[in-house]
């Protein structure tokens, strides 16, 4: 079953809203286990919106409109089906009652263009909007089904889940459980992700695979269907199975579970404890593990060495390190995660140096970051990177990617 989902509104191309409805719609239709193939967005146009629609009849089974169904002049859904389906519509009596109810109500005359709200498609099945006026519309054109909603979001959500839901449940042959689960992958991008799993991605259907990247990882989300729960279960399970065949380096966990999470299980499981020495990260490292239960057994603490001077003071940067080299650098970022294992007294010290913007400092451009790494008595390993984005976004990746480290 293919399905796509049409925005209408003018107001959407234009950037002043973005298309939440699309968003929420499809992640629905995935909890449903049904593949969405297209977003589209069309503007306040009759040739414009019954050439989307047309091409929508010709590509898809299910076809998930929203807006343009108020009462104005630039509301074209319903004259876009017309042009579609040559089907008339139809004042819709009970919907019409509302209106004029509500007009009655508020004391105050209904102009014409508000009985457009109440027409239908002849032959819909009309979908009672109980939070605003029109009413959302079902209905049939040669084996494709489209849905009507309109444009506001509480109302869209309302409907969808009080009648759209329920309507493919028990008109569709969905495996009637569905299960789905959420793995997570460091390490990787996301396309590097899709073309180690191009195949996958494109021929499966059940389980469906949805990848998502978020701040400096990714996650590939797979959802099954079928008789019962195990079933379902079984499947996601197989196709995980050979998933992490390809990419199994860099799968760290499933669902609810963080990187930090994991790092720190491993810690636990090797009995390993951990410190930091954090320049523009501010503690942000330390704080992500010590915000996990049972946190004491591993973390023992960390320096906030934010100034050169505190990098002196504390850790015993040497000044002369300093003055050649900088505090942004390889040399000092060695001494912090050295100096830190030592003075904490751990088995594993990870230090930040950088520069998180919006400015340079020391010459250094806004997103250069020294992360330093001390294991036991091994040799110090620093890595440098360059992060793009605000002074918020370099401190999170900075933070993720010393977990990515030492996951790996
Ligand atoms: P109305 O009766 O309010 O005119 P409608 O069905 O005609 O409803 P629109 O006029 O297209 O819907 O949109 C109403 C409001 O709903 C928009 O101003 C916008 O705030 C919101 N909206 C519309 N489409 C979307 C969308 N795709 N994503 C998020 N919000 C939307
Ligand atoms: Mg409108």
């Amino acid at each position: 079953m293919r399905s796509e989902i049409i925005a209408v509104g003018t107001e959407l191309l234009l950037g002043q809203i973005s298309n939440t409805n699309a968003q929420w719609i499809s992640s629905r239709l995935a909890d449903l286990g049904i593949p969405v193939y297209h977003h589209t967005v069309v503007g306040d146009n009759l040739e414009r919106v019954s050439a989307t629609f047309n091409q929508a009849q010709e590509r898809s089974d299910v076809v998930i409109v929203t807006g343009g169904l108020g009462p104005t002049e630039d509301d074209l859904t319903r004259e876009g089906g017309k042009v579609v389906f040559g089907q008339e519509l139809v004042e819709h009596k009970e919907t019409m009652e509302k209106i004029q109810r509500y007009f009655d109500q508020n004391q105050k005359r209904m102009s014409e263009n508000n009985r457009k709200q109440a027409l239908v498609f002849k032959d819909a099945d009309v979908l009672e909007n109980s939070e605003g006026m029109a009413p959302g519309q079902i209905y049939h054109h040669n084996r494709v089904l489209w849905i009507f909603l309109p444009g506001v979001p509480t109302e869209m959500k309302h409907l969808v889940n009080n009648h759209v839901i329920p309507y493919i449940r028990s008109n569709f042959q969905l495996g009637s459980q569905i299960v789905s689960e959420m793995m997570h992958f460091i390490g990787i991008g996301e396309s590097d992700l899709e073309t180690k799993l191009h195949s996958f991605i494109t021929s499966q259907t059940n389980p469906t695979i949805a990848p998502l990247a978020s701040e400096g990882e990714v996650g590939l989300r797979l959802t099954a269907t079928g008789d019962t729960t195990d079933e379902a279960r079984q499947k996601i399970k197989d196709l995980k199975h050979q998933l992490l065949e390809y990419v199994g380096d860099f799968y760290y966990g499933s669902d609810s579970i963080t990187i930090e999470e994991t790092v720190s299980d491993l810690l636990k499981e090797k009995e390993l404890t951990i410190g930091s020495a954090e320049s523009f990260t501010g503690g942000k490292f330390l704080e992500r593990m010590v915000s996990l239960p049972g946190a004491s057994s591993i973390c023992k603490g960390g320096c906030m060495v934010y100034t050169a001077e505190m990098k002196e003071n504390i850790l015993h940067v040497p000044k002369s390190l300093i003055n050649e080299y900088g505090t942004i650098s390889y040399e000092c970022a060695e001494v912090m995660a050295l100096k830190s294992k030592e003075l904490l007294d751990v088995d594993i010290a990870v230090s930040f140096t950088g520069v998180a913007g919006p400015s340079s400092s020391e010459g250094q451009p806004p997103g250069t970051v020294f992360i330093g790494l001390q294991i036991g008595e091994k040799k110090t390993e620093v890595y440098k990177y360059h992060f793009h984005g605000g002074r918020d976004q370099v401190r999170i990746r900075a933070v993720k990617k010393a977990y990515e480290i030492l996951f790996h």
